[in-house]
C-alpha cells in the first residue's frame, strides 16, 4: 500500500516536473516596434532583442515600420499572437488600425513595455499618453497635463506652464528605489549606480503611475531640473501591465553604448519586460548587478550570443 502511495507520488511529482520544464522552456512571444525614431533605432532594437533573447525567456519578432515620410497605410500589426510588446518608435503616425488593434491590446490585459524615447511619439494620441503616462517633447506642455515628480515622500503633480521633456548632459547618476517589494524590482539593491545616460526630466503627463520604482535626483549642475525624477515604473491602464523605463539612450555603435550596456538597466529591462508578460518575475538576481559604489556593464552582446552557442 505504501509503494503504492509512493509511486503515485512519484508519478504526480514527475508531471509538475515536466510540466514546470515545458513553461520553462516555452518563450514569451514578444514583439519590438521600431523603424523611426530621433534615436539610433537601427541599433538599439538589436541590442533589445539580443537582451531579451539571450535571457532564454523571451523570442522576438521585429515590426519595422516603413521610413519617416513613406506611406504607412500598410504598417498594420497583428498583437494578438504576442504576451509583450516593446516600444521602441518614435515617428509617423500609426494607422488607425493598428492604433484601434494596441489599444484594443492594451486594455485585454497585454504586456508593454515603453523603452526610453517611446515617450517621446504621439504627443496627440490621447489613448497612447494614457498607455506612457509620462511623455516629453514633440510640442508637449501644459496642455499634455502636470509635471510628475516625487519630492518629500510623495509623488506631486505639478501644473505649472512649461515645456514637457528636458534632459542635461550624459552622465553617470544614482538610481534610488522607490518601492522595495514590487517584484520587478524585489531583491534588488536600493540605491544602484547607473551608467552614463540621459536623465529624462520635466516629464509632463496623463501621470497614472501604478507604482514608482526608481527615481534619480536630476541636478542642475549637470543641465537638470533640480528634482528626483521617476525613470522607471508601471502604468495604471486597466488590465494592462505597462513597465515604463527611460533609461537606455542608444549610443552610436553597438559596441559604444554604456547606458544599454549597464547591467543595471539590462536587469530591470528584463525583469520589467517579464512582469508585463506574466505578471511574475522568475529571474534570481544576478551577481553583476551595480551597486551604489560600482557600475558594472554587459560589455558584448555577441560574447553572450556567442556563450548561448557553445551551450548547445
Ligand atoms: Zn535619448
Amino acid at each position: 500500500m505504501r509503494s503504492l502511495i509512493q509511486g503515485k507520488l512519484l508519478l504526480v511529482m514527475a508531471a509538475v516536473l515536466i510540466a514546470c520544464t515545458a513553461a520553462a522552456r516555452k518563450p514569451i512571444k514578444t514583439l519590438i516596434i521600431t523603424g523611426q525614431n530621433n534615436h539610433n533605432w537601427q541599433v538599439s532594437h538589436v541590442v533589445l532583442k539580443e537582451i531579451l533573447e539571450n535571457s532564454g525567456l523571451f523570442k522576438v519578432d521585429i515590426a519595422l515600420s516603413p521610413e519617416k515620410g513613406q506611406d504607412m497605410s500598410n504598417f498594420i500589426l497583428d498583437f494578438k499572437p504576442y504576451s509583450l510588446v516593446v516600444l521602441d518608435y518614435n515617428g509617423d503616425s500609426w494607422p488607425e488600425e493598428t492604433k484601434t488593434r494596441f489599444v484594443d491590446y492594451a486594455k485585454n490585459g497585454g504586456g508593454i513595455v515603453v523603452y526610453h524615447a517611446a515617450d517621446n511619439a504621439f504627443p496627440d494620441w490621447y489613448e497612447y499618453n494614457k498607455i506612457i503616462g509620462l511623455g516629453g517633447w514633440e510640442g508637449r506642455n501644459e496642455n499634455s497635463g502636470p509635471y510628475v515628480y516625487f519630492h518629500e515622500g510623495e509623488l506631486i503633480k505639478d501644473t505649472s506652464p512649461g515645456i514637457g521633456g528636458s534632459h542635461g548632459k550624459q552622465h553617470e547618476y544614482m538610481m534610488l528605489s522607490r518601492n522595495d517589494n514590487h517584484p520587478i524590482i524585489n531583491g534588488l539593491p536600493n540605491r544602484w549606480a547607473h551608467a552614463r545616460d540621459e536623465l529624462y526630466d520635466r516629464m509632463r503627463g496623463p501621470g497614472n503611475i501604478k507604482d514608482l520604482l526608481y527615481t534619480a535626483y536630476s541636478d542642475k549642475e549637470t543641465g537638470g531640473s533640480g528634482r528626483e525624477e521617476p525613470l522607471i515604473f508601471t502604468v495604471d491602464y486597466g488590465d494592462a501591465r505597462i513597465f515604463h523605463t527611460m533609461l537606455g539612450h542608444c549610443g552610436e555603435t553597438i559596441d559604444n553604448n554604456p547606458a544599454m550596456q549597464c547591467a543595471g538597466f539590462q536587469v530591470t529591462l528584463l525583469r520589467g519586460a517579464e512582469w508585463a508578460a506574466t505578471g511574475k518575475v522568475t529571474q534570481k538576481v544576478p551577481a553583476d548587478f551595480p551597486t551604489s559604489s560600482y557600475l558594472t556593464y554587459r560589455y558584448d552582446y555577441m560574447d553572450m550570443a556567442k556563450d548561448k552557442k557553445k551551450k548547445k
